[in-house]
């Protein structure tokens, strides 16, 4: 008695009376299961995580800024890994550069103001 791998149908003999199949030798195969690919983990540039200015790191950019007022702050802006004291030298920057201009300005007008007296008053 043999089963048709094909049909299922049970018969004995060679071939399979159903569908012509040829009986097989010995046990059905084992079906092979499909190879899986393993998952292809894609490289993921994690970026390393960046360390945090410590109260000695912020001691250290203090005295920097304290020395070198704005020669420290722009070192501070290029050279800081922290993104935060980064972004805290950029900060001070701008504001010395926003007050700078507003000095500037005041200067400017007191000048100006200065000539428009000195001109009335001839
Ligand atoms: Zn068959």
């Amino acid at each position: 008695m043999a089963v048709c791998y094909n049909c299922k149908t049970e018969f004995n003999g060679k071939f399979c009376p159903t569908c012509g199949a040829a009986a097989q030798a010995g046990p059905a195969p084992v079906q092979v299961a499909p190879r899986v690919a393993p998952p292809v983990y894609t490289n993921v540039s994690v970026a390393p995580p960046v360390a945090s200015t410590s109260v000695m790191g912020w001691i250290g950019w203090m005295f920097l800024i304290g020395c070198l007022p704005l020669l420290g702050l722009i070192i501070m802006a290029l050279a800081a890994t922290d993104p935060s004291a980064k972004n805290f030298a950029k900060a001070n920057l701008l504001i010395i550069l926003i007050l700078t201009i507003i000095s500037l300005l005041i200067v400017g007008a007191m000048f100006l103001l200065g000539f428009g007296l000195a001109a009335t008053s001839n």
